[in-house]
């Protein structure tokens, strides 16, 4: 389906799996609003980038997504929203015990209320178009558990929940919400994992990736992000408007263990 004409909002992609979302809804003709907490000249660059290479209108807006009054403005200054995907989310490892509380309240903010507030903000706008799609990155952990990731198991359920009841109250309108739930894909993000899990367990770099990320993921293969922009763009077309408050999981197999 073609998405000319239709303005997306990408949270949280000015790297990974948003970036590459923003890339494939760019390439199917949509408009995309990209956002992180930073104002540095390579965000930018990464919209104009976008914007040569599929002719379609890209920007890239400042916001920082730990703020409920900066998620609702990101909303109000693109100035439309047809597609909103929440994707922005950080990650850290640690015991429950031992979980800093600074970290706790990142992750609920970042990952979970930002989702609250831009819906919020959106909703007005996709209810006035008369169409809308809002897709919310979660996580094979918005499924299930691992040890020492307590705030990200919590804040991704939450999204998850959260998912189905905003399918709930726009059920009767051309509006859907649903989940994805990659396993791992290897973004900065996991990039990230791998120091303190291989300290975590004592392991290699290749063990890490071999036997604790992909221990879990039975194809043994990461998702890529061109994939889960794949899967975004079919959440968007006329082939998913019936499909809503549900999750579709991009993990190789992970959740059917
Ligand atoms: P990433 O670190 O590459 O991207 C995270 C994005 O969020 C970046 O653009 C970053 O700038 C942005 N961000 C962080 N804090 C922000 C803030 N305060 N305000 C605005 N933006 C902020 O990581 P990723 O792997 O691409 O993760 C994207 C999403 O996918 C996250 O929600 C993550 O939980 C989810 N996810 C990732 C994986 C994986 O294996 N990579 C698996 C499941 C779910």
């Amino acid at each position: 389906m073609s998405l000319t004409g239709k303005t997306a909002i990408i949270t949280g992609s000015n790297s990974g799996i948003g970036l590459g979302v923003a890339r494939e809804l760019a390439k199917a003709g949509a408009n995309v609003v990209l956002n992180s907490f930073t104002d540095r000249d390579e965000d930018h660059a990464l919209a104009e980038e976008i914007s040569k290479e599929t002719g379609t209108k890209a920007r890239y807006i400042q916001a920082d997504m730990s703020k409920g009054d900066e998620c609702r403005a990101l909303i109000e200054q693109s100035g439309a929203c047809d597609i909103l995907v929440n994707n922005a989310g950080i990650q850290h490892v640690a015991p429950i015990d031992q979980f800093p509380v600074d970290k706790w309240d990142a992750i609920i903010a970042i990952n979970m209320n930002s989702a609250f507030h831009t819906t919020a903000a959106a909703l007005p706008m996709m209810r006035q178009a008369g169409w809308g799609r809002v897709v919310n990155i979660a996580s094979a952990h918005g499924l299930t558990a691992s040890p020492f990731k307590a705030a990200y198991v919590a804040a991704k359920h939450g999204v998850v929940g959260m998912t189905k009841t905003v399918a709930l109250e726009t059920a009767q309108e051309p509006i859907t919400c649903n989940a994805v739930c990659p396993g791992y894909v290897l973004t900065p993000l996991v990039e990230a994992q791998i120091p303190d899990t291989m300290k975590e367990y004592n392991m290699s770099r290749e063990d890490v990736i071999k036997n604790v990320m992909l221990q879990r993921q039975p194809s043994k293969e990461f998702a890529t992000v061109e994939q889960l922009g794949g899967t975004v763009q079919f959440l968007c077309s006329d082939a998913a408007a019936q499909i809503t408050g549900t999750t579709i999981s991009v993990d190789g197999g992970w959740t059917a263990l």
